[in-house]
């Protein structure tokens, strides 16, 4: 296994089996100095990904297992370990509790680990930021002296994939998250929100959950795939171009990283670090969610005339949310529309198509899966 700077690497991984997970994660850490940096007595947050009250099966949660294990490691080197996420439901204990108990967060707590309880929240500023100058701070993670993101690989509608980056939304607490998509509604402004997160977060370590990764209509209700692999790095941008090229999704179609590209973040070289390691994990086949919003990003270079041909293609290509059959009426997607696109009527949830941004908040939220990402009628018709 090679290491390039340092930044990322990728081993196997065939399961959640504790030992299986616990030798992947020594060996993920061993070329980056293992956890070296850890200290007695320090405070480490462990930022995961816990968007929804999902079984640990439906691949959508950081597994319990990854979380349980870092924390054994921590705990073995001293340190206090605490952990948690803000999904798009309110911050409260009531949801996270329920959501903790469905992702089997209990294993967790028993390797030695704290589950988040602290809900507070501050405004803080980031005068360096290009988008998000000011913004919700979850306080949990303030009082960490370090932060390690453990995020999961997954298709998503609005940014193409989730992993290191946008694992780091989850900062900002709750509900005020459809505010943000609200208030970046363009997926460029939204991934330059992204970059500004985590460059205010900086977490000392990445590490990413792709034991079985989620296909198709994800983050939340999408279908488990196997990969087989857990990576490990201290660059989210080049832990997410590795992602996207295991995914084969060009790198280009995910916002955030051209942002990261843009603000030198990330080389322009396009050329993912370990290649070679991650060629048997490449899932050269991976379904990818339905939307199209991360197609029509201007990159830089972009000459003015091919901006507005973007621009203009996203008009008739861009793809929207759909109800399917499965809607129980329970109202959740409506709670959550930033732009209050959603009302319920005979027990439906009906959208107003002229008040909505295509955030995808209802698809990632619905509980049944009954609403999804739909591509337009030409996308489709071109799609054939
Ligand atoms: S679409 Fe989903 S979230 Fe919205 S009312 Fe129907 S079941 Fe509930
Ligand atoms: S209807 Fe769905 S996609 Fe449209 S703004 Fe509301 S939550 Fe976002």
């Amino acid at each position: 296994m090679s290491m390039e700077n340092n930044k990322v690497t990728i081993v196997p991984c065939e399961d959640y089996a504790p030992e299986t997970v616990r030798a992947a994660l020594l060996r993920a850490l061993d070329p980056l100095g293992g956890l070296d940096w850890v200290r007695p007595g320090m405070r480490v947050g462990l930022k995961l990904n816990l968007c929804a009250g999902r079984k640990p099966e439906a691949a959508a949660t950081t597994h319990p297992v990854m979380a349980a294990e870092l924390t054994r490691l921590l705990r073995e080197r001293g340190a206090d370990v605490v952990m948690g996420d803000s999904p798009g439901e309110p911050f409260t204990g009531v949801v996270l509790n329920r959501i903790y108990a469905a992702a089997g967060m209990a294993a967790a707590e028993e390797a030695g680990g704290e589950l988040n309880r602290d809900f507070s929240h501050r405004d803080v500023s980031f005068p360096e930021a290009v988008t998000a100058r000011s913004f919700a701070f979850a306080c949990w993670l303030e009082k960490c002296d370090a932060v390690i993101s453990f995020s999961k690989l997954k298709s998503h509608g609005l940014m193409g994939m989730t992993a290191a980056v946008k694992n780091l939304y989850g900062v900002i607490p709750g509900t005020v998250k459809s505010e943000y998509h609200f208030r970046y509604p363009d997926p460029m402004a939204f991934a330059n929100m992204l970059v500004d997160l985590n460059e205010y977060v900086k977490p000392v370590l990445c590490l990413c959950d792709a034991v079985d990764v989620m296909e198709g209509n994800g983050p939340t209700q999408g279908t488990p795939r196997h990969m087989g692999a857990l990576l490990a790095g201290t660059d989210p941008y080049e832990m997410d171009r590795l992602c996207a090229w295991l995914l084969n999704i060009r790198e280009e179609e995910i916002p955030y990283l051209t942002a990261a590209k843009e603000r030198g973040l990330l080389s322009g070289e396009g050329t993912p670090l370990c290649r070679e390691e991650a060629e048997p994990f490449r899932l050269t086949d991976f379904q990818r969610s339905g939307a199209t919003s991360s197609w029509f990003v201007s990159r830089p270079g972009d000459k003015p005339f091919r901006k507005m041909l973007k621009k203009g293609l996203a008009l008739i290509l861009r793809s929207r949310p759909k109800l399917y059959e499965g809607c129980t009426g329970c109202g959740h997607c409506a709670k959550l529309c930033p732009a209050h696109a959603i009302t319920i009527r005979n027990k439906k949830a009906v959208i107003d198509r002229s008040k909505c941004v295509r955030c995808f908040c209802c698809q990632e939220f619905c509980p049944s899966g009954a609403m999804r990402v739909q591509r337009s009628f030409v996308a489709r018709v071109l799609s054939r």
